[in-house]
């Protein structure tokens, strides 16, 4: 069991020590984002990134993020960086903003599965900045989860199940935004993004008067089908517990909340619909999409120890952050869709 520092109210310089050393040593440590938590180590030690993989139980074709503090360690992880790239690098970055260019030599193929790209992020949040910047080098971290569940956004939803093969834990408290980085790659001089985040396709737009949203985005990576994330691909954000997807009129929501009465089931909304599930196991993510971000992932991981028989997630518009908040949700529904009553009369059968 690694240790935890509580650096809630702020960073205690012995132990930043003690945190650098891990990472000297190729250890690897928990440490918040301002998107979800990381389980990061030195991205130019071969070892301390296997174990990431191994730690997350994370297929070893799917890439790592490197993250870095500043844009000089940035361009030590890559090879040449065009002009709308900069444009967006110095827009979004620091901040919950990934982007995909070409690797050079001293990023070891195991962060980006032989890829000759790597991904690349600048956070935002203090701690993470202050992690980086101290250690001078670039960490490799996906998200602090084993591999396929929903990503960590509070170091009690992740210890227990990370405890294993880590050095240090270091508590943040509750991570602001909620979900993982916008993913970029900017494709015949246009961005394309490859996961939806908190930086949104509106703020891309309004930046360089271009963007497109990959089809997989929001569409299930058919077999053999290739693709340019290899994240696309892979389970996702998934608890123990059938979840699906919710998306019907009020009146339907009415309907339904009648029928599921009574039933061991949940719902997850927002505060807004409280009072149509009132009658039922209703459990608010809050007052707005930016607090379903936050809270999602959470919320799931509560709800997926008290055993329903299924969950059902209401669906939220795909503006702004919305587009990143379905991008989780169908993945977390394995793409089961109810969008007529009936089906869930069917759901209630099986
Ligand atoms: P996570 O680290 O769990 O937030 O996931 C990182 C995401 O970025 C995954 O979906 C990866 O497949 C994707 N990714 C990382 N490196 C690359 C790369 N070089 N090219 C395309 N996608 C990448
Ligand atoms: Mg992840």
């Amino acid at each position: 069991m690694g240790v935890v520092y509580d650096w809630k109210n702020d960073i205690d310089k012995l132990e930043l020590n003690n945190i650098c050393s891990f990472l000297k040593n190729g250890e690897i440590i928990v440490f918040p984002t301002e998107t979800v938590y990381g389980i990061g180590g030195d991205a130019f030690n071969d070892n301390a990134c296997r174990k990431i993989f191994m730690a997350k139980g994370r297929p070893s074709d799917n890439p790592l993020i490197v993250h870095v503090s500043d844009r000089k360690m940035l361009e030590k992880c890559v090879k040449n960086i065009s002009e709308l790239e900069s444009k967006l690098i110095d827009a979004f970055m620091p901040g919950p903003f990934t982007l995909i260019l070409p690797k050079n030599e001293s990023v070891p193929g195991v962060v980006t599965a032989n890829l000759n790209t790597v991904a690349i992020r600048m956070p935002k949040n203090m701690i993470a900045t202050k992690i980086i910047s101290s250690f001078g080098k670039p960490i490799a971290a996906p998200s602090a989860n084993k591999s396929g569940k929903p990503s960590g956004t509070n170091i009690l939803d992740i210890k227990d199940e990370l405890k294993e093969n880590v050095a240090a834990f270091i508590d943040g408290g509750n991570t602001e935004i909620g979900i993982e980085s916008t993913v970029v790659r900017v494709v015949d001089n246009v961005p394309v993004i490859l996961r939806p985040g908190a930086v949104t396709k509106e703020d891309i737009f309004n930046l360089v008067g271009k963007v497109k949203v990959d089809e997989h985005v929001l569409n299930e990576v058919k077999k053999e089908e290739v693709v340019l994330s290899p994240g696309m691909k892979h389970k996702h954000y998934s608890p123990r517990t059938q979840c699906i997807l919710l998306d019907v009129s009020n009146e339907e929501k009415i309907e339904i909340s009648s029928l599921i009465k009574n039933k061991n089931i949940a719902v997850i909304g927002l505060d807004i619909d409280a009072k149509i599930f009132e009658k039922v196991n209703f459990y608010s993510v809050g007052k707005d999409l930016k607090e379903f971000s936050k809270n999602i992932f959470s919320k799931l991981r509560e709800l997926d120890v008290l055993n329903y028989n299924f969950i059902l997630i209401e669906s939220v518009g795909l503006d702004g952050i919305g587009l990143a908040i379905m991008n989780r949700l169908i993945r977390t529904c394995g793409y089961n869709v109810v969008n007529k009553k009936e089906q869930i009369i069917e759901y209630l059968e099986n």
